[in-house]
């Protein structure tokens, strides 16, 4: 019964916490949308490597050459895991914002893009210098279809257009119809880029079998821990633009100009736009990552999670004060990552209280996802309020006096295949 099936090993997972009511607790951190802990696996990699790592690419050094190994050999894990292309670079970033400003800054010239409000602040916000159009929040997956084919079919014809959505929301774990979004794309002859940073720790992401140009992901939400993420597909975007950084390890000849310049001939492959020294621990912990939910099988993962998503939403429903937000409805497909709001209560109160008095580590607030969380609330979605934070606006921080949509921020709890049994 993959349901009972033992839970992936995280780090920290016996870690007592002293309560404010006395006593203490085996500390529940349900907080994976926003980082998820290491895998024990992870770490024990992590370890075994770590008295031998040098710097990778251009040591002659047996260590050196260890880790340029075990560096490349990542590249072709995460290619593997995300099922690219034969042609396609991975690309080792700091994370999913760091690979979105990377697609971002290689954007061709007069790139138009099309980005629904209700994404995450790292997919919405990186495309300054594009043109940007913002689509509405949709309330069903078809509708998102739709909207964007209506926005596609506008556009002006023939011009570099590109289309960002996530896989699965960080604020209501919903699962986006990324198929056939990419289908509309590039039906309208505009690319895609997949924000998966929730979606490739909950549910295996195929790049050939989603038709994506571009899939971005974090290690630290995929348990390897912070530092490292990915962005995968499509070369000629990517190099045919300036390298992201400039400086060594992006650069295969350097020379001196007689006219007392210097000419520069950058690489052509992924290394373009990874200059300086990369994070090679974080690399490493990645590629672990992914063989680590490989070999445990995403089968056995996602019924497990469905298993504690079942349990979650159970038990939430049975107390009538909770609210859980949804943009698609109560039979959405979803991953474990469930927002709500308490009626009476102030999330950021109310989120201070799990931790305080019960040991449960959950997140409260906008998450980082402003337009998405204010729609969900029926609260104006152009309000500013901070990420993660409760609000400064006068009356916040009081309960709701109507009943729902007067809660300015919201509790979110989030999970996976790792979690703790005891929870
Ligand atoms: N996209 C989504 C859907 C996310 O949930 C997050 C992190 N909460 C990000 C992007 C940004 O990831 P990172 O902070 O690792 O750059």
């Amino acid at each position: 019964d993959p349901c009972c099936a033992a839970p992936l090993p995280v780090l920290g997972r016996d870690v007592t916490v002293p309560l404010v009511i006395g006593g203490e607790v085996t500390y529940a951190a349900l907080d994976y949308a926003a980082s998820a802990p290491a895998l024990q696996r992870v770490w024990d990699d992590v370890a075994a490597y770590a008295p031998y790592y040098g710097s990778v690419h251009r040591g002659a050094g047996y260590l050196s050459q260890l880790s340029t190994d075990l560096f490349e050999n990542s590249r072709v894990t995460v290619a593997e895991f995300l099922d690219c292309r034969e042609d396609d670079q991975v690309v080792f970033t700091r994370s999913t914002t760091d690979s979105l400003n990377l697609l971002a800054a290689v954007l061709p010239a007069d790139c138009q893009v099309f980005v629904f409000e209700t994404e995450h602040h790292a997919s919405l916000l990186p495309w300054k210098d594009a043109r940007v159009t913002y689509l509405n929040a949709p309330r069903t997956p078809q509708q998102a279809v739709d909207t964007l084919e209506r926005a596609l079919a506008g556009r002006e014809p023939n011009g570099p257009a590109l289309v960002c959505v996530t896989g699965a929301s960080n604020v209501t774990g919903e699962l986006w119809p990324v198929r056939e979004l990419a289908a509309a794309a590039h039906a309208h002859g505009a690319r895609i880029v997949l924000d998966a940073a929730q979606l490739a720790p909950h549910h295996p992401v195929s790049v050939r079998e989603l038709d994506v140009d571009w899939v971005a992901f974090s290690g630290h939400k995929l348990y390897a821990p912070f530092g490292s993420g990915v962005l995968a597909g499509r070369a000629d975007w990517l190099q045919d633009a300036a390298p992201y950084l400039a400086g060594g390890g992006a650069s295969r000849k350097v020379a001196r100009r007689t006219d007392g310049g210097v000419d520069v001939e950058w690489h052509t492959t992924a290394a373009r736009h990874e200059a300086g020294s990369p994070n090679v621990i974080g690399v490493y912990s990645i590629a672990s990552a992914c063989k680590a939910l490989t070999e445990a099988g995403f089968d056995t993962l996602v019924a497990r999670e469905q298993h504690l998503i079942d349990t979650v939403r159970a038990g939430l429903a049975e107390v009538p004060e909770v609210k859980v937000l949804s943009l698609f409805g109560d039979d959405a497909p979803r991953v474990g990552v469930i927002s709500f709001v308490v009626e009476g209560w102030n999330s950021s109160h109310f989120a201070a209280a799990l931790s305080a008095e019960y040991g449960i580590g959950v997140r409260d607030g906008l998450f980082c996802a402003h337009p998405l969380v204010r729609t969900l609330l029926g609260s104006d979605p152009q309000q500013i309020g901070e990420c993660g934070a409760p609000e400064a606006e006068p009356g916040v921080g009081v309960p709701p006096a109507e009943g729902w949509g007067r809660s300015l921020n919201a509790i979110r709890v989030s999970f996976g295949a790792g979690t703790p049994d005891e929870h």
